[in-house]
């Protein structure tokens, strides 16, 4: 199986695959990794993928527990709060988590370093793709000047990134769900510690929309949206960033990086040509309001690992793939849709700057979507061909995640996921897991969670990605 990209989606594609037995060649034009900071938010039901990874418990003590979000008007005076359970939730982390992107990329490439099931090839870009009966071939240039060469795969994982070469190859194209937003985005260390509260401040100026928090250790993040016809070096003098930053004094932080970015909204037309697949910001891109970019490609990739083990290993038909996208997509589209319009109440003009004046926090609870979002990290439910909403516990659990909470077993301590192990599972009212592998284990559950979440179901079946297939 080959994976072209080695970013952290297509690290973490690798993990899982070969988690599930697979041999995973990774083919990365680049030679080393990309150091400078992009994503800072990762969410609980993230984490717990991570987990899966085998990637979280070295993750973690890299991370600062998230405090929540507060919005702020033009003169930084605080609008709303929502906060953020910073201790463990539902799904057994943080449920939000800041992160400094080259350390998770680092804490992934160590992981993958050490799995022998693995292979990753940096300094090889994939430039065709030919598919026939028996498998892919997959055309790679040297970036050293060496020989080019083919590789033949059973299937192939398009994780390569917002300009992804494998989705032009499928004849795949991007399709906007919302008009593109400039930005200038800054990230700077300070020596000495900032009074930030740690959550994401959003201020909501439609004159100059900001975006800031404190990330890790002395690491900063500052986001600014560009005026049409401004340029980010408009932004980028000591005297310009003193007035966006005050009272943060510019002169006394190194800048690690000023550049500007384009938000987009957009989706793949196509995120499958046979045994070729998009994962990733190569299949999806959202604007960051609700800090999903890279959650969004972690999760295409958790529930791809089993589908593509399934058919691969012949357990399953290849229509299984098929799902994926009808799975993914409604998840991906509903989380960008809602980044669109919490940007637009948050930071738009108009119509939304007067609501904003008439109190946010009543247009926030008003919407539910945005008002679950503010309180409480869930994501929309999964809808599909695989999940099953018949029956009262069904139609309130499946295609939502079970619950993860520290259980025992025989008086050890453990996670739930681990007790679930990585196959399709059973939970039962008396919480007996029936796993895949033919065991059964009798888990008790000191948080008392699991039984009042089963809403009265005598049995709960759970996908190997921790989705809720049915209740009964
Ligand atoms: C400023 C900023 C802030 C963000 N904030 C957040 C946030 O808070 N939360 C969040 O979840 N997301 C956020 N994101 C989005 C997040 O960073 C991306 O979604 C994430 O990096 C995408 O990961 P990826 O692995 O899909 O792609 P990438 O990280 O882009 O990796 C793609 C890889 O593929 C390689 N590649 C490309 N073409 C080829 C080829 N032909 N052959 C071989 N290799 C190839 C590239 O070199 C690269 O290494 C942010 C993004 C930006 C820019």
């Amino acid at each position: 199986m080959v994976v072209v990209g080695a970013g952290p989606v297509g690290l973490t594609a690798a993990l899982l695959l070969a988690r599930r037995g697979l041999e995973v060649l990774v083919l990365e034009r680049h030679r080393t990794p990309y150091l400078l900071p992009r994503a800072v938010h990762l969410d609980d039901e993230v984490f717990r993928l991570l987990q899966d990874a085998g990637v979280a418990d070295d993750l973690a003590p890299r991370t600062r527990p998230l405090e929540g979000l507060r919005l702020l008007d033009a003169g930084r005076r605080v609008l709303a709060e929502f906060r953020r359970d910073a201790t463990a939730g539902s799904n057994g982390w943080p449920q939000g988590a800041l992160v400094h992107q080259p350390d998770l990329e680092e804490v992934l490439g160590a992981a993958v370093a050490r799995t022998p099931r693995i292979d990753l090839c940096r300094g090889a870009e994939v430039t065709g793709l030919v598919q026939d009966g028996a498998g892919v071939t997959v055309s790679v240039r040297d970036r050293d000047g060496g020989a080019d060469r083919s590789v033949q795969a059973a299937a192939v994982l398009g994780c390569d990134g917002a300009n992804s070469t494998v989705r032009e190859l499928i004849g795949a194209r991007m399709r906007d769900l919302g008009p593109a937003d400039r930005w200038l985005v800054l990230d700077v260390r300070s020596p000495v510690p900032l009074p930030l509260w740690p959550g994401v401040h959003q201020v909501c100026d439609p004159r100059r929309a900001a975006t800031f928090m404190p990330v890790t250790g002395d690491r900063y993040r500052w986001e600014f949206r560009l005026a049409p016809g401004e340029a980010a070096a408009d932004l980028t003098s000591t005297a310009a960033l003193r007035a966006l930053m005050t009272p943060v004094d510019p002169a006394a932080l190194e800048i690690v990086r000023a550049a500007e970015y384009t938000f987009r909204a957009q989706v793949a037309d196509r995120w499958r040509a046979g045994r070729v697949l998009l994962a990733g910001d190569a299949a999806h891109l959202t604007p960051p309001f609700v800090g999903q970019g890279l959650g969004l490609g972690l999760r295409d990739v958790h529930q791809l690992s089993w589908k593509l083990a399934a058919v691969l290993s012949g357990e399953a038909d290849e229509g299984l793939l098929d799902s994926y996208r009808a799975e993914r997509e409604p998840h991906a589209r509903a989380l960008i849709r809602l980044a669109l319009l919490l940007g637009r109440l948050m930071t738009g003009g108009g119509r939304s700057a007067s609501v904003l004046r008439r109190g946010v926090l009543a247009v926030v609870r008003r919407i539910p979507a945005v008002a679950r979002l503010a309180t409480d990290s869930r994501t929309p439910p999964l809808r599909g061909p695989l999940v099953d909403r018949r029956g009262r516990a069904g139609r309130r659990l499946a295609g939502t995640l079970v619950p993860q909470p520290w259980v025992t077993v025989d008086g050890a301590r453990c996670r739930l996921d681990d007790v679930l192990g990585d196959g399709k599972a059973t939970l039962t009212a008396d919480l007996v897991v029936r796993r895949a592998d033919g065991r059964e284990v009798q888990v008790e559950d000191p948080s008392g969670v699991l039984r009042p979440w089963m809403h009265g179901a005598d049995a709960v079946d759970v996908r190997p990605d921790r989705i809720v297939r049915s209740a009964r």
